[in-house]
């Protein structure tokens, strides 16, 4: 294999334009048996409250514990994935684990909220807000325990679809986020007619917000114009103080980002909760 570092940082160990012939064909059986047996993990990370300090909820990133090639980030095999038409399986896994992890949370009196990511194929799903409802409902958890992320990107290439299923997921409550906003140009018009709860600011903007005044004077309308459109306005990839400080002044609603911590496993966001010395609000 071919050892890549990426955007983000990780080290992967292969892209789905990396494989050809035999090397293709042996990632999409591994790919099958990660789905199938179990190979498939969650990390959580906090989103913060900018106001109060609390932790609201996390974000679920899944990552493959790949027997031979060590943990892959999904940099490494969402587009492969997506390729191979097994996106839905995935999704399922993917919210199967997520909600038994807020069920354990719940249990220990942590009410979190447990955000995952959809991907372009969940908007043609069409049986997706019944499945949702079934595993929350079998869990015994409240709807609101679970929010879905889907970028801005996503949303704008298929509106009509987007119209159709997000209202369908927000009936019973699930709540629906906007992820990576900022760079996939909405339309104000679009944006208010879509069923949504909550944008989160691409982290694009974290580095010129704080050295460009007209970068930070965007950021701070931007969250002025989630505000007015009743939205909660989270912003993603913050890694300094200082960010915080600026989104704070702004009247950001939350933080996420690796100042406040990396995504981790879910016994690891436990320790980090008790290191922190707060828990979460009573709702
Ligand atoms: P995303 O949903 O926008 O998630 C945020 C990504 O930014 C995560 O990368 C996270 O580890 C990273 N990140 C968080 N804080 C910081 C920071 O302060 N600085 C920097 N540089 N990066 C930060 P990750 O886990 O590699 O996930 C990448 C993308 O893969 C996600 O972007 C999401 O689009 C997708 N993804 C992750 N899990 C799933 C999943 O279960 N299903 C689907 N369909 N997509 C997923
Ligand atoms: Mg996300
Ligand atoms: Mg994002
Ligand atoms: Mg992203």
């Amino acid at each position: 294999y071919r050892a890549k570092a990426t955007r983000s940082g990780h080290h992967v160990v292969a892209t789905a334009d990396d494989n050809h012939g035999e090397d293709r064909l042996r990632t999409l059986e591994d790919l099958r048996a990660a789905i199938a047996e179990g190979q498939l993990v969650l990390h959580y990370q906090p989103k913060i409250s900018l106001t109060t300090n609390v932790l609201h909820g996390v974000e679920a990133l899944v990552r493959w514990n790949h027997p031979t090639r060590g943990l892959l980030y999904p940099e490494a095999f969402l587009a492969l994935v997506e390729e191979a038409g097994l996106m839905h399986e995935l999704t399922d896994v993917v919210l199967g684990l997520a909600l038994d992890q807020a069920g354990i949370w719940q249990g220990q009196g942590r009410p979190l909220t447990v955000a995952v990511n959809l991907s372009a194929s969940s908007l043609v799903d069409s049986d997706l807000p019944e499945r949702v409802d079934r595993m929350i409902a079998s869990r015994g958890l409240p709807s609101s325990t679970l929010m879905v992320e889907i970028t801005e990107e996503f949303l704008m290439a298929d509106r009509d679809r987007a119209k159709d299923i997000l209202p369908r997921l927000r009936t019973n409550g699930v709540r629906v986020s906007v992820d990576d906003f900022g760079t996939g140009y909405s339309s104000l018009a679009y944006l208010r007619e879509l069923p949504i709860d909550e944008l989160k600011l691409d982290r694009s903007f974290m580095l010129p917000m704080l050295e460009d005044a007209r970068a930070s004077a965007l950021v701070a309308s931007t969250i002025d114009l989630a505000h007015s459109l009743g939205l909660t306005m989270v912003a993603e990839g913050v890694e300094n103080g200082s960010a915080i400080d600026e989104l704070a002044r702004f009247g950001c609603d939350q933080a996420q980002g690796f100042h406040l911590s990396r995504p981790v496993p879910a016994g690891q966001l436990e320790l980090w909760l008790l290191q922190r010395g707060t828990d979460v609000p009573v709702r």
